[in-house]
């Protein structure tokens, strides 16, 4: 293929920043040697002030309530100077005038929204066969009863007062301190139940001076255009043409976009092309003519590492509107003041377009990324809990949206105005508060939901299933006992951990034991069920044998407490590899097991999860029963789609009967061969379980493997019986979800459990023109229950711009999750559609995306330039890795069983989940220092970067390798090894030994810190340079071309190149 004019760039925000290092790093500029300098970045305008509040402008303060009996639970923001700004999260703008600093981003353009067009229809629509309804506004949930007045009306203290003055920041700190009282200071209607006191403080951040050195952004200080705000605060997009020549370069851009659309892209992707050997992709994978440095194409490292360096160790206010949170690779802190953390909702873009007009005509998905559970670091604050009584949580009476910072509260504070729905609403009496003269509640910092992005409501009895509280969950062990498992030493290996693991069952903080029952079952083609009751002396066990009507035989025995039966389960653990050491039976049934499984928590009236340890597929005559339907002769036809479809009928039902009773599926795998795992992992993909699957195991090989694996499913955080619902402001709404999740009608999102791990794909489209002024509002409400039996809301908000030029989405852009939309709707097309259309959806999209930008944003530059944005500018990588993967790659080499498992794992993952497996880190590990404490930094995968005397760490959260070149120094191998040479080495290491030496010391630290990272355990495959293994190794070198077919990023960019050409011609 020939790339004739091989000039990349790419807009740099950065060049107005130039302090940042951004433009500074020489591996881009070098690219463009003679060509007429940068464009002036119209997506390169002033930087997003992440933290740009902080930085500039004088400092204002927030004065504590003067009385010191109600001290407010909620401090105001306390570690930023400019707490008053905690209001721009995103509520109406009218709310406060500009002098209290809201945003304003959009003031900049006035709307130019014309009425609504016909709704998008994206190029992803076209993957999508499911087919959403009409959007019927209503109640998610059951209504609560009608507020009481029997509560006291809250006794206003004086309001907590925004002044923008410039008192000394002494104190500030002064005032600052004052909400931090002890907990018994409380208002008794909000509890703080497993939380220390706030943390509003982290610890990079100190009290007395309120802006440490660290805390203030540096381009702040010197982006000029940010002190063309408001005098207080920094405005993120001033109204006038920043003085910056970069920018205003950009602001000359013609008015809100050009014409409307794009011709179709012309035939099948590459089909003009007459590439001689086209890859999957359909275009020619061949080196370019004009070989490019790799060094002048973007680098996702780079950009990790930008971000890393601009936001790293920071914190992260989310009291702006729009605001674009650093990367996901990025470590930062979280301070909630009005949007939710990004690790609750990550979005496409921030700034969504004014009309579907736009966003057809830019083809960027509108998304968010929803992971309600995500783990929060040590340093930042727990959600709070509300709770307002029998009264329940106070909600719009027309579109049921939740209290929030969102409502405005009008009428001398007796009615407030939904944000979501614009209804205005009364106040119940019990809620009623006095407004300051600013029209905010004088409680405002005194409650989290009208002050936070995140927190949780206890929900009342109106929210439980027949209205009655519910119990605790349950997790049941189903262990296959067939001869697979117990000749391997799997069914010992389980029993033994289970010993010790069932002590680390999920708890509440500061209690000592676990509310969550057990119950124990194996099988093969019968089920065996335990009778572990304390009373006994001896476990019991009962044998059913009918598959067809599955009941289990002893309800009240068999969910207990661990602690109580403690001795009768070791007991039952230690007999269980015995009384099947001589079994000969090799057939399973699966179906049956999961039924009772359900069937058990329908006795025992409660939810919980079933860990399944699995190992062939199911032949047995029950319901369920599975026969080899692999077929390679299916690869590359139009009936590929099949492979990846799961069986319908009884699986179909199961999935219904477990997230109707709130059973969760965990399904650890262990094959020989093809089992189906498409139809297998049906029930945990629709239950919010997740599948592990470890081929050909072996417990000295994959025992420890394994087991981290369990250690984690059974001890993370997690919340059962959960149903999801997203409601937006006016004029856009959700219209589709990704995820393990089940969907009883178009917008309910059911999920039988949620975990840490598990993140819902939102995507949205208009249904009416957004208003720039207003924004638009985003609430997820997910309804669970606690591990301790406690039903609750857990409530997070998002506020996001809304702008009629184009400009400002792809300036909002937020790669990685863009990404991980694009992963999820194609692997969803999977099931309907034959690759090579996907592949061509994918390869249409990324260049009309990166065409309409170039038309839109970038005009002025020379036609023959790749101008990406920014925010995009490693956008094609990640999306040629995509291609790349065993799911979306016709090749008969993959295994039918591992391409449906990747297809189902990725489908439930979060953004930093989808950015790792498509952008995998490749850790050099023979020429660090020792003595650092921090990892050495990744390199881009590609052959490129390795070295013949090297050894290097490659990891996706899913396959580990350590590779070592040919030529590996010897005392690099001996300290690693402690063997002369690599010729020395034993095959099938998947362990290093531990030496005593800093080398060996410190990369096995370097392995064990990324396994506790990762969700999911990872197998230390080692491979020697051209040994025959290497090559699964190779694979993940995504910069390359791919092994199974798929071009090089170099080819794939030329390429995007090209097609963004035609588009504009
Ligand atoms: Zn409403």
């Amino acid at each position: 293929m020939y790339c004739p004019e091989a000039q990349l760039l790419w807009h740099e925000k950065s060049i107005q920043m130039s302090q940042q290092g951004y433009v500074a790093a020489p591996p881009y500029s070098q690219a463009q040697p003679g060509i007429g300098g940068y464009q002036g970045g119209f997506g390169s305008g002033p930087a997003q002030p992440h933290y740009g509040h902080y930085g500039g402008g004088a400092p204002s303060t927030f004065q504590a309530p003067l009385t010191g009996m109600k001290s407010p639970v909620l401090p105001p923001p306390v570690s930023t100077p400019s707490s008053p700004n905690s209001q721009q999260n995103g509520a109406p703008p009218q709310r406060y005038p500009v002098a209290y600093g809201q945003p304003l981003q959009s003031t900049a353009y006035n709307s130019m929204a014309s009425s609504a067009p016909p709704p998008a229809m994206q190029l992803t629509n076209q993957m999508s066969t499911m087919n959403i309804g009409n959007y019927v506004p209503g109640p998610a949930f059951q209504n609560p009863p009608s507020a009481t007045s029997l509560q006291q009306p809250f006794r206003a203290p004086p309001p907590p007062q925004m002044t923008m003055g410039s008192q000394s920041p002494n104190m500030q700190s002064s005032n600052m301190q004052s909400p931090m009282q002890p907990p018994n200071m409380q208002p008794p209607n909000m509890q703080l139940p497993h939380m220390q006191p706030p943390n509003m403080q982290p610890p990079n951040m100190q009290p007395p001076n309120m802006q440490p050195p660290n805390m203030q952004p540096p381009q702040m200080a010197t982006a000029p255009n940010m002190s063309m705000g408001s005098p207080s605060m920094g405005r993120p997009f001033p109204g006038a043409p920043p003085p910056h020549p970069g920018s205003s370069a950009g602001l000359q851009q013609p008015g809100p976009v050009g014409p409307p659309g794009y011709p179709q892209q012309a035939g099948p992707f590459g089909g003009h092309m007459a590439g001689p050997h086209p890859g999957p992709g359909g275009f020619p994978a061949g080196p370019p003519q004009k070989k490019l440095d790799l060094d002048s194409i973007p680098s996702a490292i780079q950009v990790m590492e930008d971000d890393q360096a601009k936001h790293g160790g920071q914190v992260f206010s989310t009291n702006i509107r729009g605001q674009i949170p650093p990367l996901v690779t990025t470590n930062f802190t979280v301070q909630d003041q009005g949007n939710a953390s990004p690790r609750f909702m990550r979005c496409t873009t921030y700034s969504l377009p004014c009309t579907s007009d736009l966003a057809k005509q830019c083809q960027v998905p509108l998304a968010c990324i929803v992971k309600p559970f995500a783990s929060l670091p040590k340093n930042e604050t727990p959600l709070y809990l509300v709770n307002h009584g029998e009264s329940g949580p106070i909600r719009c009476n027309r579109c049921k949206a939740y209290m929030c910072p969102y409502m405005q509260f009008i009428d001398g504070g007796r009615r407030y105005q939904c944000g979501f729905c614009n209804c205005s609403n009364e106040v119940p009496v019990f809620y009623f508060q006095h407004l300051d003269h600013m029209g905010r509640r004088v409680d405002l910092y005194e409650r989290p939901e009208l002050s936070l992005g995140s927190y949780e409501m206890v929900a009342t009895l109106d929210y439980c299933k027949n209205n009655k509280p519910p119990n605790p969950p349950a997790y049941i062990f189903m262990i296959d006992v067939s001869y697979n498992n117990v000749k391997s030493g799997l069914v010992r290996l389980i029993c033994n951990e289970l010993k010790t693991l069932l002590d680390k069952l999920p708890r509440e903080q500061g209690v000592d034991n676990s509310p969550v029952k057990v119950g124990f079952v194996t099988y093969n083609k019968t089920l065996h069920f335990y009778n572990v009751k304390s009373s006994l002396t001896q476990p019991q066990m009962m044998v059913v044998s009918d598959m067809a009507e599955m009941y289990v035989p002893l309800p009240d025995g068999f969910l207990v407490n661990f602690q109580e039966s403690r001795a009768l389960i070791c007991n039952l653990l230690t007999q269980i590899p015995d009384m099947f050491a001589d079994t000969n039976e090799s057939e399973t049934v699966f179906a049956p097991v999961i039924q009772a499984g359900v069937e058990a928590f329908k006795e025992a009236d409660c939810s919980g999860k079933l860990f399944i340890f699995h190992s062939s597929m199911p032949t047995a005559e029950a319901p369920g029963k599975l026969k080899n339907r692999d077929d390679k002769k299916l690869v590359n036809t139009e009936k590929e789609k099949t492979l990846f479809q799961p069986l319908k009928g009884i699986y179909e039902q199961l999935s219904k009967d477990c997230v109707a009773q709130g059973c969760c599926v965990d399904l650890f795998l262990f094959p020989n061969q093809y089992v189906d795992v498409a139809t297998m992992a049906d029930v945990p993909s629709h239950t919010g379980g997740s599948v592990f699957k470890y081929n050909n195991f072996q417990v000295e090989t994959d025992g420890e493997h394994f087991l981290r694996d369990v250690r984690k499913e059974v001890q993370k955080s997690i919340g059962f019986d959960a149903i999801m619902r997203v409601r937006t402001s006016t004029g856009f709404r959700a219209t589709d979800f990704f995820g393990a999740i089940h969907m009883k009608n178009t917008t309910d999102v059911e999920m039988a459990a949620v975990d840490c791990e598990k993140a819902v794909t939102v995507e949205f489209k208009h249904d009416d023109a957004l208003n720039e002024e207003t924004g638009a509002f985003i609430q997820c409400a997910l309804l669970y229950t606690t591990i301790s039996g406690q039903r609750r809301l857990r409530i997070l908000n998002l506020s996001l711009n809304c702008s009629s030029h184009l400009s400002e989405l792809y300036k909002s852009c937020e790669t990685d999750s863009l990404v991980n939309f694009f992963a999820k709707s194609s692997y969803r097309a999977i099931l309907n559609q034959p690759l090579k259309n996907i592949r061509e959806i994918l390869v249409n999209q990324t260049a009309h995306m990166l065409a309409c930008y170039r038309k839109n944003c970038a005009s002025a530059s020379v036609a023959s330039q790749l101008i990406l944005p920014d925010a995009m500018k490693v956008f094609p990588v990640y999306m040629n890795n995509l291609m790349k993967t065993s799911p979306l790659t016709g090749s008969t080499e993959l295994s039918t069983d591992d391409r449906a498992h990747q297809r189902l794992s990725v489908m439930a993952m979060g953004v930093e989940d989808t950015q790792l497996l498509l952008y995998p880190r490749l850790i050099p590990l023979h020429n660090m220092d020792v003595a650092n404490e921090a990892p050495p930094t990744p390199l881009r995968c590609t052959e490129e970067r390795l070295a013949d005397n090297g050894v290097f760490l490659l990891e996706n959260g899913h396959v580990m390798f350590l590779w070592l070149g040919q030529a590996s120094p010897p005392d690099v191998i001996q300290g690693l090894f402690n063997v002369p040479s690599l010729a020395h080495l034993q095959g099938n290491m998947c362990v290093l030994p531990e030496l005593d030496n800093p080398l060996s010391k410190k990369v096995r630290c370097i392995i064990r810190d990324l396994l506790e990272k990762r969700p999911k355990s990872m197998k230390l495959q080692i491979v020697r340079q051209k040994d025959k293994p290497e090559m699964m190794f190779r694979q993940f070198l995504v910069e390359d071309k791919g092994l199974h077919g798929g071009t090089s990023y170099m080819d794939f960019l030329c390429y995007v190149h090209r097609e963004i050409k035609q588009v504009l011609t």
